[in-house]
């Protein structure tokens, strides 16, 4: 047994790794200058503290230092990166283009613009495996359009967007390219230059650094993007976002990097290893569950899944010694269906029906299988009490979804 739940959430955020703690605890007690005392000991070794993460944070994503401005999150640099392009370059445009399976924190900046600041933002949907259609963003594109932002993983499915193809075009049209990269930086390889984007949102506490920390990459070469700033004062970060830094968040958001960028390749592929028998053993042992997102291009360590005939919230209630997320975590508070797996097609009832699992540097084999024995039992309790579920085996289903594993077991009809 486990003395605390396996946790299985890990797109929702990531314990912050002993090492990276152990790089920031110096930057409270001992080195706690101002790097705006230019004058003084205290304030350079702050200074030089952001210049290398800022280098680590680069190297993570194939940038330069000079192209890294610290935030207090993703959050906060999605609404940079969006409402700075919008108000710096509002005399070419005010056309933008999203997707609708993006994070609220790109959604939400977006109709801010429309609602508030005469914008005109064209969310364009996805297919059934939550991709969206490159020529739809194509055809999207106007005149008018500065921004298209589309995010490089889906925190809820994994899934994986076209972005570098979507990027050539935007670059062809002159079109800006931002993308909330939070669940991909860390995962998998991420390169700026070779993905052709000019923003691109990160986020501390989603790849094992402390929470309220992150980045915005702006690109300053072909072509140099201009942002109006969000926070005025002191002018910070080059004016683009002032307050005094938070320097222990920042030395541990570049230590973080620099951790990712070395264990990437070794921890995708165990990862990927793991969700994969994850999924195997699940549709082994479960009938009528569907694997939500696409599966060639999905990041290694998300698994969506949808067990029919079983709400969501009460099968995570039975399963109190495993931490997931149904749909997506913003949104269980507010006890709605996933906007993104409604998004994909997915029908309200199924949406409800289905979890995320995250898996991540501190899941091995043993949370797996557990996972594996509680779901299995959870399902099969919650299903024995369902007139659906009884209908459905006497059917033979009819809801017309291509489910992971075929007829129902016997042992689960009786
Ligand atoms: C978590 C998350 C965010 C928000 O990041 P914060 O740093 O918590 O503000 C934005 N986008 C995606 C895709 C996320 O998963």
């Amino acid at each position: 047994m486990f003395d605390r739940p396996v946790y299985l959430d890990h797109n929702a955020t990531t314990p912050t790794d002993p090492t990276v703690l152990e790089a920031m605890l110096p930057f409270f007690c001992e080195h706690y200058g101002n790097a705006a005392s230019r004058a003084h000991r205290y304030g350079w070794v702050a200074e030089q503290a952001y210049d290398d993460a800022r280098e680590q944070v680069a190297a993570l994503i194939g940038a330069s230092r000079r192209e890294i401005v610290f935030t207090s999150g993703a959050t906060e640099s999605n609404n940079l990166a969006i409402k700075g392009v919008a108000e710096m370059y509002a005399d070419r445009g005010r056309h933008i283009v999203t997707v609708a399976t993006e994070h609220h924190a790109v959604l939400d900046p977006c109709d801010y613009l429309r609602d508030h600041r005469g914008c005109d933002v064209t969310v364009l949907g996805v297919d059934a495996e939550g991709r969206v259609d490159v020529d739809a963003v194509a055809e999207a594109i106007g005149d008018e359009t500065i921004l298209i932002s589309v995010m490089l993983a889906s925190n809820e499915t994994g899934t994986l967007q076209p972005l570098g193809d979507i990027a050539r075009i935007a670059k062809d049209r002159g079109v800006l390219v931002h993308t909330d990269a939070v669940q991909a930086v860390g995962r998998i390889p991420v390169d700026v230059n070779e993905l052709g984007v000019d923003l691109l949102s990160m986020s501390g506490h989603k790849l094992y650094g402390p929470k309220g920390v992150g980045a915005l990459y702006v690109r300053r070469k072909g072509p140099r993007v201009r942002l109006s700033p969000q926070m005025h004062g002191g002018g910070h970060e080059r004016g683009l976002r002032s307050g005094t830094l938070n320097t222990p968040g920042i030395v541990g958001m570049g230590a973080a990097c620099d951790l990712a960028r070395r264990t990437m390749a070794d921890e995708s592929s165990r990862q990927g290893g793991l969700r994969d028998r994850l999924e195997r053993m699940l549709s082994e042992r479960i009938p009528y569950i569907k694997q939500n997102g696409c599966v060639e291009a999905r990041l290694p360590n998300t698994s969506n899944l949808t067990f029919a005939f079983v709400e969501g919230e009460a099968l995570m209630m039975k399963m109190k010694t495993i931490a997931v997320s149904s749909g997506s975590a913003c949104s269980s508070a507010a006890d709605e269906a996933s906007h993104v797996l409604r998004a994909m097609g997915l029908p309200e009832a199924l949406a409800h029906a289905s979890l995320r699992f995250s898996l991540g540097r501190g899941t091995d084999v043993a949370d797996v299988d557990y996972a594996v024995d509680c779901l299995t039992r959870a399902v099969a309790d919650l299903r024995r009490i369902s007139p659906l579920y009884d209908a459905a085996c006497d059917n033979g289903d009819a809801s017309g979804i291509e489910w992971f594993s075929g007829e129902p077991k016997a042992s689960e009809t009786s």
